[in-house]
């Protein structure tokens, strides 16, 4: 048997089902009010025999375990195989040195983007050099608790304040330049910080975790007034949504995701209670964009 197979004959459908929906006994199988769309009158049937679910309502929407996993928690097949064979007990295949070393790699980059976000965050909080960026924010009126969920941040006006803060945790160079924060100029080897003097966007994936960041700039001299992260191996921007992370619970309840330009906008929807909202990385939405988007709703508002 494969290890889906496997999850699949140990995981309890009506168990995991009863997590989300509260089922009632009808029949042989199992009756509730569909977590997928808005309704009054139960439609959503779970089937213990085959171990599948089906909506008879509006969304008409049906599949096993995995498929509602997945839409009920946002995420894609192989974090639910993960997570679902995590809870049955299920070993999927073994790790390789390969694989366990790409793993550590990118647990690395995962930290040094959580480090450098709050290094940046606490420079917007508190440091005297990051007063004309306090004003700036309040300027375009992002208040103090928007701030703090998005945790934005300032880059000081200096070649080397994120480098050294990071070096000073062991970190290395290598890896500061893989995760884009420092820049390695060639043909002198010098390596700096990318982003200085600038508004820090941290930007997340959809469960939460800092990826990258976009940077405004504070200097209305320097170009671009927008910049972001490179491509590393954590960021790909053609298959990113700012905001998606915190929008995600809001689109689904809406059953309507609202997509605007840029991190500002959604800033401001967000504090004005449009929970729905995120934004692109400043280029054409994507296939992958709005793949990710039809995780939790198929109704889009450009
Ligand atoms: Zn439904």
């Amino acid at each position: 048997m494969g290890a889906v197979e496997e999850v699949k004959s140990r995981t309890d459908i009506v168990e995991l089902i009863s997590g989300y929906v509260s089922l009632k006994k009808a029949g042989r199988n199992y009756k509730g009010i569909c977590p997928f769309h808005a309704e009054k009158t139960p439609s959503f049937v779970v089937f213990p025999d085959t171990q599948t679910w089906h909506c008879f309502g509006a969304c008409g929407t049906g599949g096993d375990v995995f498929s509602f996993f997945m839409q009920r928690e946002g995420l894609d097949f192989s974090e639910a195989l993960r997570e679902l064979a995590r809870r049955a007990g299920v070993l999927l295949s073994p790790p390789t040195p390969q694989s366990e070393a790409a793993d550590r790699q990118r647990e690395k980059l995962l930290d040094i983007h959580t480090a450098a976000a709050q290094y940046y965050h606490h420079l917007l909080r508190q440091s005297k050099e990051g007063t004309h960026a306090r004003e700036y924010s309040a300027g375009r009126e992002i208040n103090s608790e928007t701030l703090e969920r998005f945790q934005l941040g300032y880059a000081l006006d200096a070649w080397d304040g994120l480098k050294d803060h990071l070096l000073d945790r062991a970190y290395t160079e290598d890896d500061l330049v893989e995760a884009g924060l420092l820049v390695k100029k060639e043909e002198t080897g010098s390596i700096y910080d990318r982003f200085r003097n600038r508004l820090i966007i941290p930007i997340r994936d959809t469960q939460g975790r800092v990826i990258a960041f976009g940077a405004r700039a504070l200097d209305p001299n320097d170009v671009p007034k927008y910049l972001n992260s490179p491509q590393t191996s954590l960021f790909d921007k053609s298959s990113t949504l700012y905001g998606l992370d915190l929008a995600k619970k809001s689109i689904r309840n809406n059953d309507r995701a609202i997509i605007v330009e840029g991190y500002m906008d959604v800033l401001s929807a967000h504090q004005h209670g449009h929970a729905n909202v995120v934004a692109g990385m400043g280029t054409a939405l994507t296939e992958a964009q709005l793949k990710l988007l039809k995780r939790f709703t198929k109704n889009f508002v450009l």
